[in-house]
Formats: C-alpha cells, structure tokens, sequence
C-alpha cells in the first residue's frame, strides 16, 4: 500500500475528542503513517507536543497563527524556542499573514442606535497587521536560530507574505500550506526554493485552478495536507476532516501529475523528509 504523510492536520482541536483512537486507526488503515499536528498559539502548540509524545505516528509545529495575532504576547520568542527544541517539533508553524478577516470587515450587526453597525476604522486594522507583521518576524527569528523549517499561511495577504519573509529566505525555508494562488505566485515561491502542499481543495468540482497548480508543481517541491478538521476532500466535502483523507487527495494530485500513487508517495515523503529532518 503506497504510504502518505499529512503535513498539517488540527489534531488538538476540539473535534477530535469523541472519536480520537478511532481517528488514528483510519489514519494508519489508510496508510498515512505520519501526521504533523500544527499549532496556532503556545496552548496549542503544546497540545500538538503533548499529542506527538503519545503517539508515535504523530509530531508537532509550533507557532502562533496570525488570526490570533492580537492575543499574543509580546514577546513570543522564549516560550517557542523551548518548544522548537523538542525532538518531534519539526517546524515552526503555522505562522504568516492573514487579511481574510479585518477589523473594520468585521463590525457588529446594526442596531437601532448605530445603524450601520458599530464599525471599527482601518486604524484598527493598521494596529492588527502590524502585530501579525510583528509576531511573523519574531517566528521567523525562532526558525533561523533553532534550524527549524516553517509552516506558512497566508490569506487574502500574499505579497506582504512573500515581502516579509524575503529577509529571511536564505537562511530558513517555508512551506506555502494549503496552496490555492496562481502559477505565477507559484513560481515566486520556488523560486526562492520554498515550498508548497496540497490539501482536498483539489478535489472539489470549482478547484481547476489548484488543479492547474499542482501540474505545473514539479514532483519533487511539493507535500500533501488535510489541514483537517477543514477542507475535507470530495467525496466528505462539507464534513469533519481527518488525516485518513490524504488518500483521496493523492489519488486526484497523481491523476493530475500523470504518475502512480507508488511514485507520488515516494516523491512526496522523501520532499517531507527532508523539508523536516526531525520526521525521520
Ligand atoms: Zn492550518
């Protein structure tokens, strides 16, 4: 059976609580022997190390998610240095930009009083990228010390992205997760020799785009994902997501390269290996 890795799953989040065991057992029935649970703040981040001491298919990042960016310390270096040093924390993420959802978008319902809603001004929106800038940076900082690769999101943010972490491209590597841009920011990103990974979005009936994406992604420069408990993959659209799923996304991802699954599993795995030394 050829062997998947999911390189970015939610597996401290609450929905995995009734079912947990059952979770992993599917897991490894559907052959994803590895999983890398991905922290978005320090309390997640230790659920993920807490998960990954357990269990031996699984291993943990560890970072700070930008839409968390406001609740932040402000200095989150010393807390994820001693994070990134355990053994089976094999990246530092997930980490990056995020103007999906911005204050002033995000204003309360209208009320009689306030009828147009008691909106927030850009000023606030000022304020919350610069904090994600901020804890961007300091992560980035994190990575470069400790040798740690990292685990990038960005949403709605692209350019800032690329323009923030440009000082650090020599001296750490990221991952693009849940890739969903043009092959023109494709491009961008392994020009630098940075990476990208895959989730069920492939699947999906309105994902030619991805699609297009992952045939113009060389075989060797890219990871598979759930980012489960999201984007869960035709034919579970719309239901809780879970690392066994990686298979569904391998089969359309080989289809789309043209290969088996025996070659997508040797070339994605050895990319994840070597991309995370600390999976070995
Ligand atoms: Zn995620």
């Amino acid at each position: 059976m050829p062997v998947f890795y999911d390189t970015h799953a939610h597996l401290d989040y609450p929905d995995y609580a009734p079912d947990f065991p059952d979770v992993l057992a599917r897991a490894a029935a559907a052959g994803i022997t590895k999983i890398i649970a991905i922290g978005t703040n320090l309390d997640s981040s230790r659920r993920a190390v807490a998960l990954a001491e357990k269990h031996p298919a699984i291993y943990a990042a560890a970072g700070w998610h930008p839409s968390d960016a406001l609740t932040a310390p402000a200095d989150l270096r010393p807390a994820l240095r001693e994070l990134a040093r355990h053994p089976k924390v094999v990246a530092i993420g997930e980490i990056g930009l995020d103007y999906y959802r911005l204050p002033s978008l995000t204003r309360p319902a209208a009320t009689l009083s306030h009828p147009l809603g008691e909106g927030r001004g850009e000023g606030d929106d000022v304020a919350y990228k610069q904090k994600q800038a901020e804890i961007f940076r300091q992560q980035l900082e994190v990575a470069v010390e400790t040798g740690l690769n990292c685990i990038i999101h960005q949403r709605a943010s692209f350019d800032d992205t690329l323009a923030q972490l440009q000082p650090f491209a020599g001296q750490t590597r990221g991952v693009f997760h849940c890739f969903g841009e043009s092959v023109e920011r494709l491009n961008q990103i392994l020009e630098i020799g940075w990476l990208v990974s895959y989730t069920g979005i492939v699947t999906f009936k309105n994902g030619q785009n991805i699609r297009d994406a992952v045939a113009a992604t060389p075989l060797d420069q890219f990871m598979l994902e759930t980012d489960c408990p999201y984007l869960a993959p035709v034919p579970y659209r719309g239901k809780r997501g879970e690392p066994a799923f990686v298979k569904e996304i391998a089969e359309t991802v080989a289809a789309v390269k043209q290969c088996s699954l025996a070659e997508l599993s040797a070339a994605t795995c050895a990319t994840a290996a070597k991309f995370f030394p600390k999976l070995a």
